[in-house]
């Protein structure tokens, strides 16, 4: 089994930055990327609200300058998953696939996945007009028809957000009542911008290799199907943080989202949390970033405690 100081899970721009930081306080941290590694940037194209790239920066090249910059101060990185952890022993245990490691510490930064809908034309248009971000995505869609599907506030800070930009946007929404909090559901209503179809679900997406134009939606009560202009379509269907891996081992919000206290210590005393595994509410990648720098800053004063 190889002894490490710091081992941190994830490889998205949480994980990244606490990487920079622990290398540059003089440890050598293994990175256990993830497969595929890079996190929810990887399927992001341009990102123009991360500080520091005036003219903007594709998803994964924001990734891949991280992990150079990561790499240039003594990080390892592995390709593979975390398959299994063990944080009641100590030094804690990590199985990544065929490897076994031992760590004083541990950062674990394994992101959130947006939940898409699990149909067949969603996956064809998937960045194509499919989108789980309005903000990262929601300025490709000036003066279009957007949909977006879902009751829950996810949906609704997504609609609102998007109608910044949009011509019209509609909440498709399965049920006659949404779950989204009340005062989220008066911003909806009041928004001339946005309609809300209601008893409905998308049945089906229609377009070509450009993109998306028609969406077809089932009325679930009448079974009736509509088919309507559409240049975009937002999952609001919400997000899982990808915890599976920590359940039992670490203390868990009841959505799955790992809770931290001060910077991004867990409820295990060495083991920190940093990006959209902790946070439900930011989830943007420079949020990530300064949970990471945080993590890292934690972890070292913890390793020298420990020395
Ligand atoms: P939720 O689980 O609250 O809502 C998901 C929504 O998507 C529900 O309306 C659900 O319908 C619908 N849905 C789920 N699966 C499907 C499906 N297969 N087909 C059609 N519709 C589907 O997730 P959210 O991400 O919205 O919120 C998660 C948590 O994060 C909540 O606690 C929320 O309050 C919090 N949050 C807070 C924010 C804030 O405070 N600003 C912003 C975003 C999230 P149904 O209602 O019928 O179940």
């Amino acid at each position: 089994m190889e002894k490490r100081d710091i081992i941190i899970i994830g490889s998205g721009p949480a994980g990244l930055t606490a990487a920079i930081y622990i290398a540059r306080a003089g440890y050598k941290p293994l990175v256990v990327e993830g497969v595929p590694s890079g996190g929810q940037l990887m399927i992001t194209t341009d990102i123009e609200n991360f500080p520091g790239f005036p003219d903007g920066i594709e998803g994964p090249r924001l990734i891949e300058n991280m992990k150079k910059q990561a790499q240039r101060f003594g990080t390892e990185f592995l390709m593979k998953d975390v398959t299994e952890v063990d944080f009641n022993v100590y030094p804690f245990f990590i199985q990544a696939e065929d490897l076994e490691y031992e760590a004083k510490a541990v950062i674990i930064a394994t992101g959130a996945r947006a939940r898409y809908l699990d149909s067949a034309s969603v996956e064809a248009f998937k960045g194509r007009g499919v989108s789980a971000c309005a903000t990262c995505d929601g300025f490709f869609f000036r003066d279009g028809i957007i949909y977006v599907i879902g009751g829950g506030d996810t949906a609704a800070e997504e609609a609102l957000f998007l109608t910044k930009f949009a011509k019209q946007v509609y909440i498709v929404h399965r049920r006659d009542q949404l779950r989204a909090e009340k005062y989220m559901q008066e911003k909806l209503f009041e928004n001339p911008k946005i309609s809300i179809i209601w008893d409905s679900v998308l049945e089906d997406i229609k377009g070509s290799n450009t993109g998306l134009n028609k969406i077809v939606i089932r009325n679930v009560k009448t079974g009736e199907l509509t088919e309507r202009d559409a240049d975009g379509i937002f999952m609001g269907i919400g997000h899982s943080p990808a915890t599976a891996l920590f359940k039992g081992q670490i203390e868990l919000d009841e959505n799955g989202y790992i809770i931290c206290r001060d910077g991004a210590k867990t409820s295990v005393d060495g083991v920190f949390a940093a990006g959209d595994v902790r946070d439900p509410l930011f989830r943007q990648a420079i949020a990530a970033a300064g949970t990471g720098c945080k993590a890292a800053i934690e972890a070292d004063r913890f390793l020298q405690n420990k020395q």
